[in-house]
C-alpha cells in the first residue's frame, strides 16, 4: 500500500515519512475494508510522538508493526508500514482484522484530554483513507467497537468522530478553526519566495487539500511529485497570493502567522 504517504498528504496536515515504511509490515495488507481507531496509551508527555518506536518496532509478545499510521499530538501524520499490521486480533468484526483494516494509533495515554488539533487531524486522515478505498464513515471504528476487551481510543465520542468523516467524504464544511492555531503556528517558519526546507511540502499539501491547486499544474510532474518538492518556487508563491486573496489576507506571497492558520484549517 505504498499510496499511504499519498493518502496522509492529502489531509493538509504535517505528515512524516518513517524509514523504510514502504516495505515494513507483516506480509503484503490483502485489502482495506475498515479503519480501527487506537491511542497509543504511552507516555502522558514526551513530545509528539513518543510511541513511534513501539509502533514501529512491537514491544515483548507483540512484534512491530502496530498500525500502519501513527498520529503525533500535532495533528502530525506518521506513515510507518505499507504491510499488514498486528492491531487488531481478535476481531468481532470481518472488515476490522488485521487482514482487512487499516489501523492508526493516535499518541495518547488513554487518560488525558485530546488536542482538539489531533482530533481534527484523526477525522480528516480517516476521511482520506475512506475516500482512497471507497469505504463509508461506517467502516470507521474504535478499537473497543470490534474488539470487546480494549477500552481505546478512550475519550472519543465514535458517533461524533464518524459524522466528522462523513461531513469530510461529502465535502462539506467542517467546524471553525480552533485556537489551538496558534499553539500550532509559533513551531512554524516563515515560508516565502525561494525557501526550500520541509515545511514548504506543508504548504504545498494545504494549498491542494483547500482545492487551490489546479490540475494542469502538477499534471506534468505528477501530483505526488509536486507535493513533495520542498522550494517555494514563483509558482507556489503565485498560488500563495491566491489563496491569500480569497482568505481576505495581504496578498504578499508569505505564509507566516497571518496565513498560518488558514492553511492549516480543517476546511
Ligand atoms: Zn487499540
Amino acid at each position: 500500500m505504498t499510496k499511504l504517504a499519498a493518502v496522509a498528504y492529502r489531509t493538509g496536515y504535517p505528515v512524516t515519512e518513517v524509514s523504510g515504511w514502504r516495505t515494513r509490515g507483516h506480509g503484503p495488507q490483502p485489502e482495506v475494508q475498515g479503519i480501527v481507531c487506537h491511542h497509543t496509551a504511552g507516555p502522558a508527555a514526551g513530545g509528539d510522538y513518543p510511541s513511534l518506536n513501539v509502533v514501529r518496532s512491537g514491544r515483548p509478545g507483540l512484534d512491530g508493526p502496530l498500525s500502519q499510521f501513527g498520529l503525533g499530538r500535532s495533528g502530525r501524520i506518521y506513515v510507518i508500514a505499507a504491510g499488514r499490521c498486528w492491531h487488531n486480533a481478535p476481531s468481532t468484526s470481518p472488515w476490522h482484522d488485521n487482514s482487512s483494516s487499516i489501523g492508526i494509533e493516535a499518541e495518547n495515554s488513554g487518560s488525558q484530554p485530546w488536542p482538539a488539533v489531533q482530533v481534527d487531524a484523526y477525522i480528516a486522515l480517516c476521511a482520506e483513507i475512506c475516500r482512497e478505498f471507497g469505504l463509508s464513515a461506517a467502516r470507521v471504528k474504535a478499537h473497543r467497537e470490534v474488539n470487546t476487551s480494549k477500552p481505546d481510543p478512550r475519550g472519543i465520542d465514535m458517533d461524533k468522530f464518524r459524522a466528522g468523516v462523513a461531513v469530510l467524504l461529502a465535502g462539506g464544511p467542517s467546524a471553525p478553526a480552533p485556537s489551538w492555531t496558534e499553539e500550532i503556528v509559533k513551531d512554524l517558519p516563515l515560508i516565502g519566495p525561494n525557501a526550500d526546507n520541509y515545511d514548504v511540502k506543508t504548504v504545498r499539501g494545504c494549498l491542494f487539500a483547500r482545492g487551490r491547486v489546479p490540475a494542469p499544474i502538477y499534471a506534468t510532474s505528477g501530483l505526488e511529485a509536486w507535493l513533495n518538492r520542498t522550494k517555494a518556487d514563483p509558482e507556489l508563491v503565485e498560488l500563495v497570493k491566491a489563496f491569500q486573496s480569497v482568505e481576505g489576507l495581504d496578498a504578499d506571497g508569505w505564509v507566516g502567522p497571518q496565513t498560518w492558520p488558514h492553511l492549516l484549517r480543517v476546511a
